[in-house]
């Protein structure tokens, strides 16, 4: 396994690389010279061979030699040649008779080959066989003026010689391949592996590497190192907001989730430390201690609420819901909450509105609305809630003629725990969690969610969801 995966690495293939641009040429350039080599030195060969034997042919012609064979000049020339070359010559005659072998092998015999034919047919003819080493050389014999062939010449050399040299050669051309293969080896394991050297830094910061780690990555070997290092930057700095936003939720739920208990906790020890209370006293404290545990009470139930939004993010419940109903439902259960403070509280439907929705995520969202709505007024106010729809999405709105909240704040009410005005919230029963589930609600449904407000005035939050529910 550990093999293949070497196969694949950046480092291997940059290695084959090198080693495949280094020795292909190489090879390519030996057999091409050595070939040219062998090709043209046999064609010298032949056409040194073909002029002497010319002369030679001219010679014999002239004096007759196919009559005469004991000539003597003639002869010695033809040892001469037969020496330097290496090689055979015959004459034959006009009755396909061999009259002179300088090998002294076959005179006297009778020779009838294709060369010998077409040579009396007046053809020169020059052959190499590679096979056999040798090249074959056929003269016509005859007067420059006449068209009469008295005989031909044959003349077979060895190209053992040019074949010695050409084995030279090859044997060197290989001996320094053999080197340039092992100096482009050791090259490209030198470079394959400087090469990948940077990636090498990358990893080995990554795996050591802390969030909170200030150093930032930095690795400009090259471009593409450099663009991961910024990438990791950037991802890192995302993970930092994350982080100490998930540190700052943590120690927001502890500190929520101790207030009423210390409140609690006063409340006991007070009514612990005096001996002897009067009932009312005691009912007072008891009153006072029921009403912080409800508190605990909303905020542990608020938290559950946005935890399991959390992780059921994409896992809605969608059924066809009635919206008008909902909304109708909604304000029966907050009328009572609205009239205590004297506030007026009317739901106006333009149309009615059939949506998929997740009806319980989505009546806590708009609950949490319009009893902020009430909660945030002022005594003698009025909460309206609208609902109205286009092919696509229906609106929800909820205006009221409360406290408003203020412009820095406004990007802020969504977030866990925030609250305008902490102390006034107290009393009030917020715990500062309830715009954060509803946005939530909102978000998973792919709705969306704005507010205006004017502080003193009123705030409006309006809710848009599409009818459909999109996957
Ligand atoms: P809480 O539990 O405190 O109501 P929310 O998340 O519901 O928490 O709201 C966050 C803060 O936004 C509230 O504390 C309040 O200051 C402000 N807020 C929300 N709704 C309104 C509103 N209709 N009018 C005025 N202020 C509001």
């Amino acid at each position: 396994m550990k093999k293949l995966k070497f196969l694949h690495s950046l480092k291997f293939r940059l290695f084959l690389l090198m080693v495949l641009f280094g020795v292909l040429p190489n090879i390519a350039l030996r057999t091409g010279i050595l070939a040219s080599y062998g090709n043209k030195a046999v064609s010298n060969q032949s056409i040194d061979i073909s002029g002497q034997a010319k002369m030679l042919g001219n010679q014999v012609v002239t004096y007759d030699y196919i009559k005469d064979t004991s000539i003597e000049v003639i002869n010695a020339q033809m040892e001469m040649l037969s020496n330097i070359y290496d090689g055979r010559i015959m004459i034959i005659n006009s009755s396909f008779q061999i009259v002179k072998d300088t090998y002294g092998l076959d005179t006297g015999k009778t020779i009838i080959s294709e060369e010998v034919v077409k040579c009396f047919q007046g053809e020169e003819i020059t052959k190499y066989d590679s096979s056999n080493r040798y090249i074959e050389l056929a003269l016509p014999l005859k007067k420059a003026d006449s068209d009469n062939n008295q005989g031909v010449m044959l003349i077979s050399v060895s190209t053992d010689s040019i074949m010695l040299n050409y084995d030279y050669l090859k044997d060197n051309a290989m001996i320094i391949e053999l080197a340039c293969l092992a100096v482009i080896v050791g090259v490209a394991l030198f470079w394959s592996g400087r090469l990948v050297r940077p990636f090498g830094k990358l990893t080995k910061y990554l795996e050591e590497v802390q969030t909170e780690d200030e150093e930032q990555l930095m690795i400009s070997d090259y471009t593409e190192t450099e663009a991961i290092s910024n990438a990791f930057n950037e991802m890192r700095g995302r993970m930092r907001v994350i982080d100490d936003s998930r540190q700052e939720f943590v120690s927001n739920v502890s500190h929520e989730l101790k207030t009423p208990l210390t409140s609690m906790k006063v409340l006991a020890d007070s009514l612990l430390s005096q001996g002897d209370v009067p009932v009312e006293l005691y009912k007072e404290f008891m009153g006072d201690i029921a009403e912080e545990i409800e508190r605990e009470n909303k905020i542990i139930n608020d938290l559950l609420s946005l935890v399991k939004m959390d992780k059921a993010a994409g896992d809605l419940n969608v059924s066809i819901v009635n919206i008008n109903e909902l909304l109708e439902m909604l304000m029966k259960r907050l009328r009572p909450i609205a009239e205590k403070q004297n506030i007026e509280l009317v739901l106006e439907s333009f149309r009615p509105v059939s949506a998929e929705v997740d009806e319980v995520k989505l009546s806590l969202a708009l609950n949490n609305l319009v009893e902020n709505a009430i909660k945030y007024n002022k005594p003698e106010g009025w909460v309206h809630v609208s609902l109205n729809a286009d092919h696509k999405y229906f609106f929800v709105r909820v205006e009221d003629s409360g406290v408003g909240i203020p412009e820095e704040s406004l990007e802020h009410i969504y977030e866990r725990f925030y609250r305008v005005d902490k102390s006034h919230s107290k009393d009030i029963g917020g715990t500062g969690l309830g715009l954060a589930i509803t946005r939530n609600a909102v978000l998973m449904h792919r709705g969306a969610i704005k507010a205006h407000s004017k502080e003193g005035e009123g705030t409006i939050f309006t809710v848009r969801i599409p009818l459909m529910y999109i996957v």
